[in-house]
C-alpha cells in the first residue's frame, strides 16, 4: 500500500472483514465494515470530510472559520480531526450523558467542549438547537447540521456503498444497520440498490426510536429504552427522507450486547453497542432470507471509546445491561 498524502486520505477505504461467528450461526456470510480504521476511529470521520468539503465548495466556510455542531460524540471527534487538518477551529455540544472517553479525545483534539443536559429534541436546551444557536452567534462559523445536511449521506452513497459493493464483487444480498441521523443507513441503502434494486435494505432499529413503527406501520412512535450511544433516531431527518427500506428489525441492547461479547472473545474485535446492534440485526436478516446469502452491516467505531461505560462491569450492572 502506497503513502496516503495527508491523514485526510486516511478517511475511508476501510476494512470489510468476514464475521465467522455470526456466520456460522446462520449458514450465510456476514461481512462487517471496519469503520473503527478510520483516523477518527469512527464512520463519522466521513460525513465530517464531506460536510466540511461541501461548505468550502459552497463558500459558506472561509479560512479562519468555525465549525459548530451538536453531537454525540464521534461526529465532533472527525470534525474537529478535519478542522485540525484543515486549519479550521471547532466548537462541539454535547450530551453529558456520553462516555467519558468521547469528552476526552476531543479535548485532546483542541475542540472546545460545550456539555449541555440530556434534553428532549422538544427542548431548546437540546444539543442540535443548542449548537445552531451558538454557530448563529458566531462570526464566520457554520453549522454542521449533521442530522439534516445530505452532504452526511452522500458520503455513504459515494464512499462507503462503492467500496461494500466492490469489496463484495458485487455479490451482496443483504444491508442492514442503525440510524442515528441515518446518513449511514440511507446512504450505503440508496449506493448499494443503484447497483442492484434486489438487494435487501433492512433498518436495525434499537429500543426507544421510532424509526421501527415508522416502517412497519408508517406511525412514529417508540417503547422502551436503549444505552446505545449515537442511534436512535425519533424523526424523519433528511439524511432518512426517501431511504430505501425493505424490512425492519427491532433490536435490544441485550440482543447487541451478546454479539459484542462474543466478537471481542472469539474474534478479538473490540466494538461498541451500536456495531453489536448491527450485528445482531445481519443476524435477523440473515435468518429471513435464509442460508448462503451474503450480508453486510457496519462496525461504527472502536470498543477503546467505551471502557468506562459498556466495557466495564459496573457500569453494565447499572444500567441493568
Ligand atoms: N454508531 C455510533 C457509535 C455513532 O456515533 C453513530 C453516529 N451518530 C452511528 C452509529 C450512526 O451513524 P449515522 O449518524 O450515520 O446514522
Amino acid at each position: 500500500m502506497d503513502a496516503t498524502p495527508d491523514t485526510l486520505a486516511l478517511i475511508g477505504n476501510t476494512p470489510l472483514v468476514r464475521l465467522k461467528g455470526p456466520s456460522e450461526a446462520t449458514g450465510c456470510d456476514i461481512f462487517g465494515k471496519c469503520e473503527f480504521a478510520n483516523p477518527g476511529a469512527s464512520v463519522k470521520d466521513r460525513a465530517a470530510l464531506f460536510i466540511v468539503e461541501d461548505a468550502e465548495a459552497r463558500g459558506a466556510l472561509r479560512p479562519g472559520g468555525t465549525i459548530v455542531e451538536g453531537t454525540a460524540g464521534n461526529t465532533g471527534i472527525g470534525l474537529a480531526l478535519v478542522a485540525n487538518a484543515k486549519g479550521y477551529r471547532t466548537i462541539i455540544v454535547m450530551p453529558e450523558t456520553q462516555s467519558r472517553e468521547k469528552m476526552d479525545t476531543l479535548r485532546a483534539l483542541g475542540a472546545e467542549l460545550v456539555l449541555v443536559p440530556a434534553a428532549p429534541y422538544s427542548s431548546p436546551c437540546h444539543f442540535v438547537h443548542t449548537s445552531r444557536r451558538i454557530a448563529e452567534e458566531t462570526e464566520n462559523a457554520i453549522w454542521a447540521n449533521q442530522f439534516d445536511n445530505i452532504a452526511n449521506r452522500r458520503a455513504h452513497i459515494v464512499g462507503t456503498a462503492e467500496e461494500i459493493w466492490n469489496q463484495m464483487h458485487g455479490r451482496v444480498d443483504g444491508f442492514t444497520c442503525a440510524a442515528g441521523t441515518g446518513g449511514t443507513f440511507a446512504g450505503v441503502g440508496m449506493g448499494l440498490k443503484a447497483h442492484d434494486e434486489n438487494v435487501v435494505i433492512a433498518l436495525s432499529d434499537p429500543h426507544g426510536a421510532a424509526l421501527y413503527n415508522y416502517y412497519a406501520c408508517g406511525e412514529l412512535k417508540s417503547e422502551g429504552s436503549s444505552v446505545a450511544e449515537g442511534i436512535g433516531q425519533g424523526r424523519i431527518t433528511a439524511n432518512l427522507d426517501g431511504a430505501p427500506v425493505d424490512a425492519q428489525f427491532r433490536i435490544s441492547d441485550a440482543d447487541g450486547w451478546y454479539w459484542v461479547q462474543r466478537l471481542l472473545s472469539e474474534e478479538g474485535l473490540c466494538l461498541g453497542l451500536s456495531s453489536g446492534i448491527n450485528v445482531a440485526g445481519a443476524v435477523a436478516l440473515a435468518r429471513s432470507l435464509g442460508p448462503n446469502k451474503r450480508i453486510a452491516t457496519i462496525l461504527c467505531d472502536t470498543g477503546f471509546r467505551y471502557l468506562s461505560t459498556l466495557h466495564d462491569p459496573a457500569w453494565r450492572a447499572e444500567k441493568g445491561l
